[in-house]
């Protein structure tokens, strides 16, 4: 076989193993092979970047960033649906639309699916574009991302798929991935994400496509738009979408009847706690298109559908206290303790009070009658309090002052929701967060330490910090209870093997409040050293008589020398010089390194990077002899960055073949340089190598 036809017949077989997968649920393959067969085709693509295609199943692994989402109006207006709550609702809807219509209506019921719309073009059975619903006239361009969600089909199967049509449906996140994101979240001291639908429009305008492609996102479709389309009802549409590749839901039902539609309705409000994803309602429509058509559209929805919304489940309890609670990081959330009570089929004894403002909004105090919710969110909230139930000798609710762990006074930064307790060294579950976050698997993923280990440690007074465990013997933690020889061997060779953990993973192993791991890496990779991120500019001098002169102050210099660095905002830099010019900080820092922790990117880690490229914006389109990745990766090294869209910010154009003469037109008319790919290689490696 040539390359050619290799790279053919794996994309053609990846294809259908996402297609089961994905789409089916039903692989035929282990993953293992599954991996194995697509680093077969990445390492095939890269070596004949000639035959690159958008639709490879390699794409879907993301890579492509955009700054600025490009806004497009819809072919097809992109309406929002009427509301109902009730049976009546429903008939009355039902009366109107026979008024218009004659002869009888059948009707699709169809799960809502809570979500984000979104609209995917294909042209040629190739899929091209993925916009937003936005407000319904234009969304925004997001392809780049939809591209990595797996059940998209980016080819389509069968000879009668329309040579260009628009089909759209809901981007979701199954409970199951919200749960994990939401883990790992926690593991890293950030907080949780509320809802899996914010959290999929979210995942939608993130930047960086190789995140999306990270998350466990679904797209599950319901409707075509287009002209000469091989269907003339709504069920036609689906059973073709889903014969041509799409994932559309096999709950939708064909009925005959309104009374039909409400046994359907009946059935889900109840069942669909069983379903993978969240739903928040029924939509109801009109089966035959030829009548849709009669029935037509108001300003902003369609006559032939409606939505009904499953009421979220709401019952009352009493409050009998509050409590609040402490984070890794210092933060206190109040927490509601209920008398228990059932919802949706699970016991609730806890709800979410979030902040003070929250408990001043809603006027809630202990004694009360409150009205409990579990809607789309994983903790109840308390929606309302029955302020006609209230105790006569109730009062009001005064927020804590001092921390419940500590004792120390809270205190609360201008802007911020929550309440801190600011006694980082000492309070307890800061102290043990905080050594839980360095020893977690992301940061310095130290064996023979569990989480229970760690408060053992702590609680016996033999760490009080992560700087600690660097001195730990094996005589001091035999005493502790459950540890045998073997085990306490195991965990202090497991410290002493954490200081081989790259520099990156130990700064976000430091728990500086918003240095997550992908911070973490572009500050490393921007800084190389510990010494250079923590370097604080000087003091202006006081006595400058200068009237132009610098005198901003050094922290003011370093926060601006930090949002320099590509990707880093004001509130990280911020996060991070309130860290360096903490004593305490710097203290354990300065101990990790008399430890022999590694606090500089290594030799290997350093070769190839220059700074030769600082300060400089690329964009590179078309097709080059080096992989694009590979094209990037040098240009990352040396200290540039990359974007996928000009703009009047972009320094240069790396130019290959094929370039499409769109991006040639307003590179030109942006005046930006275009070299080649030769040119590009004589600039970062022709001058010092
Ligand atoms: P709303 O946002 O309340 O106006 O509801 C309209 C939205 O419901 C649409 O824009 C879709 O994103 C969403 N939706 C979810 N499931 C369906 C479905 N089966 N059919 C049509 N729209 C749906
Ligand atoms: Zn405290």
């Amino acid at each position: 076989m040539s390359p050619k036809e290799q790279i053919q017949s794996l994309r053609d077989e990846l294809r259908e193993h996402n297609y089961n997968y994905y789409v089916k649920d039903h692989p035929t393959i282990s993953d293992f092979e599954f991996d194995k067969k697509l680093e077969q085709l990445k390492t095939l693509e890269a070596a004949h970047p000639e035959f690159y295609d958008a639709t490879s199943p390699s794409v879907r692994v993301g890579g492509e960033v955009t700054k600025n989402f490009r806004t497009v109006k819809h072919i097809n207006r992109m309406y929002s649906l009427d509301n109902s709550y009730s049976t009546e609702d429903l008939k009355d809807w039902e009366t109107r639309i026979k008024k218009i219509v004659d002869g009888d209506i059948s009707y699709v019921c169809e799960l809502k699916y809570d979500g984000a719309s979104i609209s995917l073009h294909y042209e040629n059975g190739t899929f091209v574009q993925a916009v937003t619903r936005g407000d319904g006239n234009q969304g925004d361009e997001v392809t780049a991302n939809v591209r990595t969600i797996k059940s998209v089909p980016l080819q389509l199967k069968g000879a009668d798929v329309p040579t260009k049509f628009e089909i759209r449906g809901e981007i979701v996140l199954p409970w199951e991935g919200f749960y994990k994101m939401n883990e790992e979240r926690e593991a890293q001291g950030l907080d949780v994400y509320r809802n899996p639908r914010n959290t999929a429009s979210g995942s939608l305008k993130l930047q960086d496509s190789a995140e999306v492609a990270k998350r466990p996102l679904d797209c599950l479709l319901y409707s075509l738009a287009g002209e000469h389309l091989p269907v003339k009802t709504q069920s036609d549409s689906l059973e073709f979408a889903r014969k041509w590749g799409f994932k559309v839901p096999k709950e939708s039902k064909l009925v005959n009847s309104i009374e039909e539609v409400f046994e359907f309705i009946n059935y889900w409000d109840v069942a669909r706690r069983e379903l993978p994803y969240e739903t928040d309602g029924v939509v109801v429509k009109v089966n035959s298109l030829r009548q849709q058509e009669e029935l037509g559209f108001t300003a902003k929805s369609p006559k032939w559908a409606m939505a009904y919304k499953f009421a979220a489940e709401q019952v009352t309890t009493r409050l009998e206290e509050i409590t609040y609670q402490v984070g890794r990081t210092g933060s206190i959330t109040p927490v509601a303790n209920l008398k228990p009570v059932e919802i949706s089929g699970t016991t609730v004894r806890r709800a979410s009070l979030h902040n003070a403002d929250q408990i001043e909004k809603l006027d809630i105090r202990v004694g009360d009658e409150v009205y409990v919710e579990k809607g789309g969110e994983i903790i109840p909230k308390i929606v309302a309090v029955d302020v006609s139930k209230r105790p006569e000798n109730s009062v009001p609710t005064v927020y804590a002052t001092h921390c419940p762990e500590c004792h120390t006074a809270l205190v609360r930064n201008e802007g911020d929701a929550k309440h801190y307790c600011p006694n980082e060294m000492a309070c307890p579950p800061q102290v043990k967060g905080r050594i839980q976050h360095f020893i977690s698997r992301k940061a310095m993923d130290i064996d023979g330490i569990g989480s229970e280990t760690v408060d053992q440690l702590v609680e016996a007074g033999l760490i009080h910090n992560y700087a600690d465990l660097y001195d730990l013997t094996v005589e001091q933690v035999l005493p502790l209870e459950r540890m045998a020889q073997k085990s306490a061997e195991n965990m202090i060779n497991g410290i002493a093997a954490s200081k081989q953990v790259p520099f990156e993973r130990v700064l976000f192993g430091l728990g500086i409040r918003y240095v997550g791991e992908t911070v973490a890496k572009k500050l490393a990779k921007h800084y190389k050293n510990i010494e250079a991120l923590f370097k604080m500019p000087a003091e202006p001098e006081k006595e400058n008589l200068d009237l132009f002169a610098d005198v901003s102050s050094a922290v003011e210099k370093k926060t601006e020398e930090l949002t320099a660095v590509p990707e880093i905002g004001e509130r990280i830099a911020e996060s991070v010089v309130a860290f360096i010019t903490d004593p305490h900080q710097l203290d354990m820092v300065k101990r990790l390194q008399s430890s022999g922790v590694q606090l500089a990117l290594s030799e290997e880690q350093l070769e190839g990077q220059t700074d030769k490229l600082v300060g400089k914006s690329f964009v590179i389109s078309g097709v080059f002899e080096m992989s694009r990745n590979d094209l990037k990766k040098l240009i990352e090294d040396n200290g540039g960055k990359v974007s996928s869209s000009l703009s009047s910010k972009t320094d240069y154009l790396v130019r290959g073949e094929n370039m499409g003469p769109s991006k040639l037109e307003k590179a030109e008319k942006l005046g930006i340089t275009m070299i080649s790919e030769s040119a590009f290689l004589e600039m970062v490696e022709g001058s010092n190598r």
